[in-house]
């Protein structure tokens, strides 16, 4: 089989861009199509290397987090949470029916829980996701990814997928399932990085490396396997099947500053030396460890508890927060921020 770009459909039109290490674990390239410039890391990922790269405790929250931070992503989500539902139940029925796909920990659906009637349902790659979910909010999380789960078709009336776009080893395919299961007219909130903003930091650190002569590589911390322009993302949900609703650009300073146009440039960026790049051996990954689970639960609901603050959970908060981040945000037209915010309706 010909391996075809996700975007253009062009066969074999991939070609070498830049090699760097996925999170520090593998070495890859990324790849350029030359007919339509998308990038992506080719050859593709395995399922077995996904599970690797995202072992059972892996949750990727906009970088790496340690885990006294958990606690405001928690509230942060709840957040979230408040102002998507307010938007989407205007155009939902009330017994909608929603999966959160990469929803992580669940915090956006214990928020979305809080303000809706919707039957809610997440999906995710990490077991440990499942685990925390289950014993935290009682909530279903299923674990896999969504073309191993095999739901009914038009089975969703809105799905989410939050960063979750760049971690798929096949976004056509990705989402021309993500469009089986959504029913006629139903929604989808999609948020993917600028691809341009993720690539930028890579190339100013392998300039770096060429540079100073060591064996290193570009260090891309986040395990993105695909990065997207505008364009590539607007053509490829024309294609699955998706009319689009609205677009926005949002993260516009930290979009800034990882494309260059601001100081702090080089924060956005690290390397790592070849001899350091290690992938952990299957034998060692046991799939799950309920006692490890156990602790690592106890562990950040406890974090999520003590560092709860009512004032982040009040309405009038929400609202002077959105103030705030409304200075962070351009219409869809502009590419400077850090990531892409898509309304999509399944046509
Ligand atoms: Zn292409």
């Amino acid at each position: 089989m010909s391996e075809t770009c996700d975007i253009c459909n062009a066969p074999d039109s991939m070609h070498p861009l830049l090699e760097m290490s996925l999170l520090g674990i593998t070495a890859a390239w990324v790849q350029q199509c030359e007919s339509c410039g998308f990038r992506q890391i080719r050859p593709r990922l395995t399922r077995e290397t996904l599970s690797l790269i995202y072992p059972g405790e892996y949750f990727d929250s906009a970088g790496t987090i340690g885990y006294s931070d958990f606690s405001r992503q928690e509230q942060r989500y709840q957040r979230l949470a408040y102002f998507l539902a307010k938007k989407m139940r205007r155009l939902l029925p009330p017994e909608a029916k929603l999966l959160e796909i990469g929803c992580a920990l669940g915090f956006l659906l214990h928020g979305l829980e809080r303000y809706t009637s919707w039957n809610i349902q997440g999906l995710d790659i990490s077991s440990f996701a499942s685990f925390f979910a289950a014993k935290m909010y009682g909530m279903h999380v299923a674990c896999g990814t969504l073309q191993e789960v095999r739901f009914p078709d038009s089975n969703f009336d809105f799905i989410i997928q939050k960063d979750l776009l760049e971690h798929v080893p096949h976004p056509r395919m990705h989402m021309l399932e993500t469009n089986r299961v959504l029913k006629k007219g139903g929604y989808l909130w999609l948020i993917t990085p600028n691809g341009e903003a993720n690539i930028r930091p890579l190339q100013r650190a392998a300039h770096k490396i060429h540079k100073t002569g060591t064996d290193a590589l570009p260090l891309l911390g986040q395990g993105h396997l695909s990065f997207f322009s505008k364009n590539h993302l607007t053509r490829l949900f024309s294609e699955t099947g998706f009319d689009c609703i609205s677009m926005r650009n949002i993260s516009i300073r930290r979009g800034f500053r990882a494309l260059g146009f601001l100081p702090g440039g080089n924060r956005s960026f690290s390397t790592i030396l070849r001899k350091d790049i290690s992938m952990p051996a299957p034998g060692n990954q046991p799939a799950i460890d309920q006692d490890r689970y156990q602790r690592l639960y106890e562990q950040i609901a406890q974090d999520i508890n003590r560092h709860y603050n009512p004032i982040r959970s009040r309405t009038l908060y929400f609202y002077y927060r959105r103030l705030l981040q409304s200075t962070g945000r351009l219409p869809g037209w502009a590419t400077l921020g850090l990531d892409f915010e898509f309304l999509l309706r399944k046509r």
